[in-house]
């Protein structure tokens, strides 16, 4: 049976559009065709690919200033963010393009006279990508650029409250040039991934969203014995050292803790200071955060609109209210404010302790939480206690001393110094723990959906 999916303005909580999802044997059909396309397309040529991988470039800055106001109204993000977030998709298809036939090349192993042993990188199949509403076009582009380039096909199956943006992303696969059905927005219900993933047609998929929804996915794909990449939750520590410029750290620990309205799962989540710059560190982010705006998103002199979904955020101020119920500190914001759409205010919590939702939940949303730690080494076990390894960052101005924290010593995926982490084409992208497991972007992703197959000649 058909299900409603409805997108609302979390701006103004009114419906912008229902979409009719599609019926099983309609899915089923869709799948049949991926396959289709997929079977002609892994022998395409590297030309070809990184031709429309090129395609796709220009084709999302052709529609760039359309869909980015269409992730605006339908999940809330500042327009100038939607729209660097699709001029950051259309580089990495270009990064792909560059880079990916060189990445995918034979790697010859040994050459024994005749005898010639090598490893090639051959396609899979129909990847299913799962993906969540907070970069409603990059996390899905992301995703398909290595999957694209490496002779794949995929299927879409995206969030629920950011149908405008899946069909908008079918649009401008179409207006590229793409072969018809390589590439396939799925409007479904999460109740239908299961069968999708079960389908004969589909090898694997790649999730990106909560932990929660991650399990369930990774125990169909395990089920089935298919491959699978996960991108969960996290809740990034950045640690403030007695040697920190405390005023530049704050400054970055409060962007990167309020970019996306604070939804990203590389946020800075926990502000982990040393008792000697604590207080210091405390006033610096206090005082910013007072200057940070909030309003309608299509304005862009706002800094952060509303969160994405009211539950979203009647979750969020519970985190908070029951963080200062168990003794934290509310420094600024913290309430719901009065008036239609899904708003929260910058918010800043300090003596945050174990036991408190602000420790050891993420927190999705603009709140930044301040923990105080002894010493260096209470910071990186503070840091370490969380379920979550996705990023994290060390500011101290004894670069060796902090290259040996985020080298060796913290629990995650990606550590930088003295910066906010973020993602780059460039660079692998994934987490250890409940963050998931297996790598987006870089040459890494290119090798996660592909059979590295071993070819000897006798
Ligand atoms: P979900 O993890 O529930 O949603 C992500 C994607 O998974 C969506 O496409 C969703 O579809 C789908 N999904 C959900 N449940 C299942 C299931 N059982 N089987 C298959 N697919 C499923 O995120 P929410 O939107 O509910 O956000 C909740 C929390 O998740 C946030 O507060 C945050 O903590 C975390 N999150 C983390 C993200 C990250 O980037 N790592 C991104 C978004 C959220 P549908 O919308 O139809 O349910």
């Amino acid at each position: 049976e058909p299900q409603i999916l409805s997108s609302y303005n979390p701006a103004t909580g009114l419906e912008i559009k229902q979409y009719k999802s599609l019926t099983a044997e309609q899915v089923g059909k869709n799948l049949k065709k991926a396959h289709k396309a997929y079977t002609q397309w892994r022998s395409s040529a590297m030309k070809e690919r990184t031709a429309l991988l090129r395609s796709v470039a220009k084709s999302i800055r052709k529609h760039s200033d359309a869909a980015a106001l269409l992730a605006t109204r339908e999940m809330g993000k500042p327009i100038a963010q939607s729209r660097a977030e699709l001029e950051k998709c259309a580089k990495t298809f270009e990064y792909y393009a560059t880079e990916g036939p060189r990445m995918l090349q034979d790697e010859l192993i040994f050459s024994e006279g005749k005898r010639k042993g090598y490893v090639s990188f051959q396609p899979i199949g129909v990847v299913l990508a799962v993906m969540p509403w907070n970069f409603p076009y990059w996390q899905v582009f992301r995703a398909m650029a290595p999957v694209l380039m490496s002779g794949n096909a995929m299927v879409l199956k995206h969030a629920s409250n950011v149908s405008g943006c899946a069909m908008m992303i079918e649009k401008i696969m179409k207006d590229a040039g793409v072969p018809a059905h390589l590439y396939q927005t799925l409007l479904i219900a999460s109740s239908a991934v299961a069968s999708v993933i079960a389908a004969p047609e589909v090898a694997a998929v790649t999730f990106t969203g909560s932990t929660a929804a991650g399990r369930k996915v990774a125990s169909v794909a395990a089920d089935n014995l298919k491959k699978q990449v996960l991108e969960l939750g996290g809740s990034d520590a950045y640690l403030i050292l007695e040697d920190a410029d405390v005023a530049e750290a704050a400054r970055m620990c409060l962007e990167a803790r309020m970019i996306n309205t604070g939804q990203s799962c590389v946020a800075a989540k926990r502000f982990i200071a040393v008792k000697s710059v604590r207080k210091s560190f405390e006033a610096a982010l206090s005082e910013l955060i007072k200057q940070v705006t909030y309003g309608n998103p299509e304005d862009p002199a706002q800094q952060i609109g509303p969160m994405a979904r009211p539950d979203l955020r009647k979750e969020l101020h519970s985190q908070v209210t029951d963080s200062i119920a168990a003794g934290a500190r509310l420094l600024h914001g913290g309430f719901i404010p009065e008036g239609p759409g899904a708003y929260y205010p910058p918010t800043l919590l300090t003596n945050v302790k174990p036991g408190m939702p602000a420790y050891s939940e993420e927190l999705f949303g603009p709140v930044a939480v301040i923990i105080e730690a002894k010493d260096e080494a209470d910071a990186i076990r503070i840091a370490n206690s969380s379920e979550y390894g996705l990023g994290g960052a060390v500011f101290s101005r004894n670069r060796k001393r902090a290259e040996k924290i985020a080298r060796e010593l913290l629990d995650a995926g990606s550590c930088f110094v003295n910066e906010a982490v973020h993602s780059d084409p460039r660079l692998p992208f994934g987490g250890v723990k409940h963050s998931g497991y297996g790598r987006e972007l870089s040459s890494f992703a290119l090798r996660e959906f592909v059979n590295i197959k071993t070819v000897v000649l006798g």
